[in-house]
């Protein structure tokens, strides 16, 4: 399985993702859990890109294929979810020339749909744990006992300003991916909304057997 898990911010992609990780045993490549833990860690690249990610802009192309690609090279260009990579036109043809460079290629893009108001929903009640990048929503999927309140926060990009951006940068710049993907013959659209199990039932069909 070498697939991308597509949709806007708060469609779930990374919580799907997980579920892939533990059902399948693949690699998640989230560059968003990437770039995240390169500003935690005051990396060179984490802190050209903090200012992008805490206000909800698109990272620079260059620094993002430069995490993508470190990643797909240490799960062997096989067996992985992509999540948040590509995000733009240049992004998706960077990506399928690097597969291709590693005699690898996609088996799927299955993009993930749902209305505005789910997703300004569950991206403002979303919270993360900074320690291990789980994600919670104060509803759906409260913080478990144990966890330590200071652990657990709201992310800035998460904050309605950057919602608002965010959801503009990914109509704008990443949605045109959808039809790259489709000429492509790799897309897979399905619904995004409905309960956790739903959509993992939805995705999992598509994997494991192509419809
Ligand atoms: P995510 O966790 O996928 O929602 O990503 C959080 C933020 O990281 C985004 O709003 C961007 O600032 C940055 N980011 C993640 N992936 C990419 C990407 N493929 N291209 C550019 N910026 C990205």
């Amino acid at each position: 399985m070498r697939i991308v898990l597509f949709g806007p911010p708060g469609v779930g992609k990374g919580s799907q993702a997980s579920m892939l990780v533990e059902k399948r045993g693949v690699a998640h490549i989230s560059t968003g859990i990437l770039l995240r833990r390169a500003i935690r860690e005051e990396t060179e690249l984490g802190l050209k890109a903090k200012e992008y990610v805490e206000s909800g802009h698109l990272v620079p192309g260059a620094l993002v294929r430069e995490l993508a690609n470190g990643a797909l090279r240490e799960a062997g260009f096989d067996q992985f979810v992509l999540d948040g990579y590509p995000r733009t036109i240049d992004q998706a043809n960077w990506l399928m020339s690097d597969l291709e460079e590693n005699d690898s290629s996609l088996t799927a893009v299955i993009s993930l749909v749902v209305s505005d108001h789910v997703i300004v929903d569950r991206l403002s009640k979303r919270r993360i744990n900074i320690r291990t990048g789980e994600n919670y929503h104060l509803d759906y999927k409260p913080v478990p006992a144990g966890v330590p309140e200071e652990d657990v926060v709201q992310r800035k990009d998460d904050r309605p300003d950057a919602i608002l951006h965010r959801l503009g940068v990914y109509r704008k710049e990443t949605y045109p991916v959808v039809a790259f993907f489709r000429e492509r013959g790799l897309l897979h659209e399905i619904s995004g909304e409905g309960s956790f199990t739903d959509v993992c039932d939805r995705i999992l069909q598509v994997v494991d057997t192509g419809d």
